[in-house]
């Protein structure tokens, strides 16, 4: 029996994480569960699966949780430095699944004492990557890739033997904007970005996947979980969502992970990691998918995929800026305040204005990240205008 904590229980990751604890009951017993607003989910999750500690993010509704928790022995807590505390407190695992760099200090609460780290929220890396990783190696901490692509690679990659391999493949369905003529781009809705074909997910990476910012921040992401240098990192448009990524060998080999298009997978395999567990996914069926296609990114049209390159390339503050930048862009767009085109545009002119020193430290890093913010809110109006 595995204990287990889950940040950001009610998203897209957590139900799908709760998915297959339902599925479990034997195998795993939960310990946290924290969420952001939604406070009547989180108290019947934490009462379906007998939580130790529900958690609500906004400290206005600890009221509502204490109450929708009256007549059981499940600990209620509310404000960011509960959810920090959820994290701090002995699991085994826990699955880190707040979207946003609002999930960085939990996080690393949960690295720092060692735990095994189940990593969905890729913003982690991007804001404080670095850091985490030092983090990480210090504490000894283990961090097992969710998102797909990295799942995929870290099945096929041969740890052993970075050396041997040329470089990694991430491949990416190319969203719901793949084809949309390019005049009708500055005019897509929220409704339209958020309309994934393949992927049911949370909407900030939907809109994500829509500019490809989400492929640009994985780039970063893996920059950081494999050994390899960013050059070695090449990104693939497969809008069939099979291959989930790849490894090159410098003999010629390419391994690859392939599977439907369900977060289940990759979750059970970090949860059973070593080992591997049943899945509910559908199971591939390639004769009736009949062929994969493969194409490059248009860098003109998915100007997110550019700017978060440069922003690895240029290292320091620069990866911390770009995502403040793209969550406060991405609100705005969601919150019909900016056009889907000036996403980039916003992310962009953030960049050229930010202070770009190199963060040494967590506060540091949070200083650059607000920083970053203000300037973003700021900029929003001319764009709007
Ligand atoms: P979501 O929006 O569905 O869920 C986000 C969760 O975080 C919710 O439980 C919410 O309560 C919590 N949360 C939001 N803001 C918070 C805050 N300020 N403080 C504390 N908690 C907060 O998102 P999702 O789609 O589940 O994605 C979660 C993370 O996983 C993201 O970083 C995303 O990039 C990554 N990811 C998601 C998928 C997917 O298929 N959904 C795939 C790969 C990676
Ligand atoms: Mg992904």
């Amino acid at each position: 029996m595995k204990s287990i904590t889950i940040l950001g229980a009610t998203g897209s990751i957590g139900q799908s994480t709760l998915d297959l604890l339902r599925r479990n009951p034997d195998r795993f017993k939960v310990e946290a569960l924290t969420a952001h607003c939604r406070v009547q989910e989180l108290a019947a999750l934490a009462r379906e699966f007998n939580a130790s500690v529900a958690v609500i993010g906004r400290e206005d509704l600890l009221g509502e949780l204490k109450a929708a928790l009256a007549g059981t022995d499940i600990e209620a807590a509310a404000g960011e430095g509960a959810i920090i505390e959820a994290a701090s407190r002995p699991s085994d695992m826990v699955m880190a699944a707040i979207v946003g760099a609002a999930g960085l200090a939990p996080t690393l609460a949960a690295v720092r004492r060692g735990a095994t780290v189940l990593l969905a929220n890729k913003e982690v890396l991007v804001c404080a990557g670095d850091l985490m990783m030092a983090e990480v190696r210090r504490s000894g901490a283990t961090l097992l890739p969710v998102d797909s692509e990295h799942n995929a690679i870290f099945q096929v990659f041969d740890f052993n033997a970075p050396e041997r391999i040329d470089r990694i493949v991430l491949t990416a369905s190319g969203g719901p904007c793949r084809q949309t003529p390019a005049e009708r781009l500055p005019f897509i809705t929220p409704a339209e970005a958020v309309a994934h074909p393949n992927w049911d997910m949370g909407a900030k990476i939907s809109v994500d996947s829509a500019t490809m910012m989400n492929k640009g921040l994985e780039v970063i992401e893996a920059f950081h979980l494999f050994p390899v240098k960013a050059s070695q990192i090449e990104v693939l448009i497969h809008p069939q969502s099979v291959i989930h990524s790849m490894v090159q060998y410098v003999d010629g080999s390419t391994l690859a992970q392939l599977g439907s298009p369900d977060m289940r997978t990759p979750i059970a395999y970090c949860l059973a990691w070593p080992e591997r567990m049943t899945a509910p996914a559908e199971r591939l069926d390639l004769g009736r998918i009949g062929a994969l296609t493969f194409e490059a990114p248009d860098m003109e049209r998915f100007r997110c995929l550019g700017l978060a390159r440069a922003a690895l390339e240029a290292g320091g503050a620069a990866p911390t800026v770009l995502n403040a930048a793209n969550e406060i862009a991405v609100a705005a767009f969601l919150g019909h305040r900016l056009r889907f085109t000036d996403i980039a545009a916003l992310v962009d002119a953030t960049l050229s204005l930010a202070d770009m020193k190199a963060p040494q430290s967590l506060e540091t890093v949070f200083a650059l990240d607000a920083e970053a913010r203000r300037i973003a809110d700021g900029l929003i109006m001319k764009f709007a205008a």
